[in-house]
């Protein structure tokens, strides 16, 4: 049975916000008995080479995989894409225009820090960062940890990092239309990442699946590190209701942060059909 094939679609490295390189996240999914991986850093491809040579080498299938920020009302939505083209040229730019804001806003957040007595956290987040063009809320939460300010990363989103705590910036990023485009252009699926977070109403939550059936997109992460399995099975409802393919991954970042580690996910319900399954031509199979 294809449904329960050991996936994970959903996974960060060191080219965005987790702690680990694609080759050594690589190696603990092969260990975790992951067959499928797909690694998905926020808004960028950098690391997608690494990523699949690294699957090879390991045994494991590899799909394509990225994380779009989108801003849908109001609010930041995260869209997977997975299984396009890792050379295609409008994803790639489409990308790096996503992730072009991040500088300032780290800026910005330092200096609403800087307000409330944390100096230095753009120096200090930018010493957690992999990638210059990547920095992240989540690099400024490790320094506040390192630096002796909360307790654990997620302490320190609930006291500086969330709406109206000191460190927050809004910021506007990619159209759920253009994310939804740059990846089925790319020959990609499209999948709204981990449902169950955003702090929408009922009619705003109906509003984001129906336009993005509408934009093109396919597919929904059911099963997901921060889901609970009230969540996963609320979103499998969403899943049929919206004809939607069902996704499942980790969301793995660290061995020291996340809660749930690559591959140890519980199945997807049988009654929906695998986004995998409709993806079985860009699947990178090992030699
Ligand atoms: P950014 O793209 O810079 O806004 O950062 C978003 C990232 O912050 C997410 O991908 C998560 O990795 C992390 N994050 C968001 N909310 C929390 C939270 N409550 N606790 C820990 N990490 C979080
Ligand atoms: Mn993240
Ligand atoms: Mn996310
Ligand atoms: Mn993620």
């Amino acid at each position: 049975m294809t449904s329960i094939l050991n996936a994970d679609l959903h996974c960060h490295s060191v080219v965005s916000d987790g702690t680990l390189t694609p080759e050594a996240l690589a190696e603990r999914a092969a260990a975790n008995g992951v067959e499928l991986w797909s690694l998905t850093d926020h808004d960028e491809i950098g690391g997608q080479h690494r990523a699949a040579a690294a699957a090879r080498a390991h045994g494991m299938k590899y799909l394509t995989g990225t994380e779009i920020s989108v801003t849908f009302a109001g609010e930041t939505v995260h869209i997977v894409g997975l299984g396009f083209d890792p050379d295609d040229a409008a994803i790639s730019q489409g990308l790096y225009d996503t992730r072009g804001g991040r500088g300032k806003r780290a800026q910005e957040m330092a200096e609403g820090l800087a307000k409330v007595g944390i100096h230095g956290a753009y120096e200090g987040a930018l010493r957690f960062v992999g990638n210059p063009e990547l920095i992240s809320r989540t690099h400024f939460a490790r320094f506040l940890v390192e630096a002796g300010h909360c307790r654990d990363t997620s302490e320190v989103f609930r006291k500086f990092l969330t709406e109206g705590k000191p460190g927050y910036v809004p910021h506007r990023w990619a159209s759920l239309r253009n994310a939804v485009q740059w990846i089925s252009d790319a020959g990609g699926l499209a999948v709204i990442a981990h449902p169950a977070r955003y702090r929408f109403s009922a009619n705003e939550e109906f509003a984001l699946f129906t336009e993005f059936k509408a934009h093109g997109g396919h597919g929904v992460e059911v099963v997901t590190g921060s889901h609970s399995a009230a969540e996963a099975a609320r979103y499998a409802g969403t899943a049929l209701e919206f004809d939607l393919l069902a996704s499942r991954g980790s969301d793995f970042h660290s061995p020291d942060e996340s809660h749930t580690d690559l591959g140890t996910l519980p199945p997807l319900p049988p009654t929906l059909r695998p986004v995998w399954e409709a993806l079985d031509g860009r699947i990178v199979r090992p030699a």
